[in-house]
């Protein structure tokens, strides 16, 4: 098949050589102008259909085209875009097809080996230089930040390049990739879908963020007491009431709003120290204690939106070291916070492929595990040429 193939290619050479000649489309030449020029029946044009005749349209000025001429009949090809042109066989004025056919191209599939020096993206663009190919890396691990990649870190990269002539035509096409963050390697594949999943058909996460009531007011932190009508208090050491909830955290981290809402103290409160309280909607206040120091310009009357900084942890009033004392109140009663109080996360939307799809994948998966193990070897060189492929199908039209 493939030396039927290289011979046919040899005698289209050889016929090319011979009997054609190329031209260029002339700037004002419509289809049907062209037909007549060429002494071709306008019927021709009229019998396509609408996709075809705006596919016409596409031609541009100065677009080069080839005439072949043998004895019995006479062939133009007009290239529309890089991968397809128009192909009209002349036998005589009334004798003439019209056919839409995909212009032949090779598959070319490279690999690429990158070690970091600094920045990931800079130096995939100075060895590819394609911005594709760099947004199609970044596409392929959605959720991990690759610019934290550091000196050291491996990307390992397959893609596809179609060519003709020795050029590139339209765009790489990230096939698979393999990238080693601080040890820890990341694979990702492209399945029929168009998108990028990992070895197990997971896509990397889409983050979505969605909206909570009520958040809580420190980030990192752990909860040392918890709301209670009754608990053993261990600097009074006896039985107290705890009607808030504790957040240990170091001094100095910042307290955020649980929810919007506006400030209707800001001051020292007893065994709460500094503290502010926020009212909400619905009858809910909250109360934040035990402040090293507010957020500077807030004051009685401010508004203040959810996750809005308003002060800072420290151990102001009655405390045995830096936390936050947080409390709610509903109508002035105190309300247990985790009640309400939920740790904003955001929700994470995981693709997955099944059954067949996810069969394919894995096929893809066992393929380029054994090429990343090669791909420093190989380094950069194409380490597959596929033959012609046609890109499209389209059904020859006649007249
Ligand atoms: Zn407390």
């Amino acid at each position: 098949m493939r030396r039927f193939f290289l011979i046919s290619i040899m005698l289209l050479a050889f016929t090319i050589e011979l009997f054609s000649k190329t031209y260029h489309w002339k700037k004002g030449t419509t289809f049907l102008s062209f037909l007549r020029d060429n002494g071709i029946s306008s019927k021709l044009y009229y019998e396509l259909d609408g996709d075809d005749k705006e596919l016409l349209e596409e031609i541009r000025t100065g677009q080069s085209y080839i005439v072949t001429k043998n004895r019995r009949e006479k062939t133009i090809l007009i290239p529309i875009t890089d991968e397809l042109q128009v192909k009209i066989v002349k036998k005589d004025k009334n004798r003439a097809k019209i056919s839409l056919d995909p212009i032949p191209y090779k598959v070319v599939r490279n690999s690429i080996y990158l070690k970091i020096k600094k920045s990931v993206y800079k130096e995939l663009y100075r060895k590819t230089h394609s911005r594709v190919l760099v947004n199609s890396l970044k596409r392929a691990y959605k959720t991990l930040n690759l610019n934290k990649m550091k000196r050291g870190d491996i990307v390992k990269l397959f893609y596809e390049q179609k060519i003709r002539k020795g050029k590139a035509i339209s765009s790489p096409k990230l096939l698979a990739s393999l990238i080693t963050i601080n040890g820890k390697k990341y694979y990702s594949y492209l399945a029929d879908d168009g998108r990028y999943y990992d070895s197990l058909g997971k896509e990397y996460r889409t983050v979505k963020k969605t909206s909570i009531p009520y958040v809580r007011p420190i980030n990192r932190c752990i909860i040392s007491s918890g709301f209670t009508r009754r608990r053993f208090h261990p600097i009074l050491h006896r039985y107290k009431a705890h009607l808030g909830v504790d957040y240990a955290a170091c001094r100095g981290t910042p307290i955020r709003a649980t929810a919007n809402g506006r400030i209707i103290k800001r001051g020292r409160k007893g065994g709460y120290g500094k503290c502010i309280i926020i009212q909400h909607k619905n009858g809910l206040k909250s109360l934040y204690a035990h402040m090293s120091r507010y957020k500077r310009g807030l004051r009685v009357g401010s508004r203040v939106k959810q996750g809005t900084v308003i002060g800072y942890v420290g151990s102001t009033g009655r405390s045995t070291g830096p936390h936050l004392h947080f409390g709610m109140y509903r109508y002035g009663k105190a309300i247990n916070p985790a009640r309400y109080v939920r740790v904003k996360r955001h929700q994470e939307i995981t693709n997955r492929l099944k059954g067949k799809e996810y069969r394919k994948l894995r096929k893809k998966v066992i393929f380029y595990r054994k090429r990343f193990a090669q791909i420093k070897k190989i380094g950069n060189n194409t380490i597959l040429v596929r033959n012609e492929k046609y890109p499209l199908k389209r059904k020859k039209k006649r007249v």
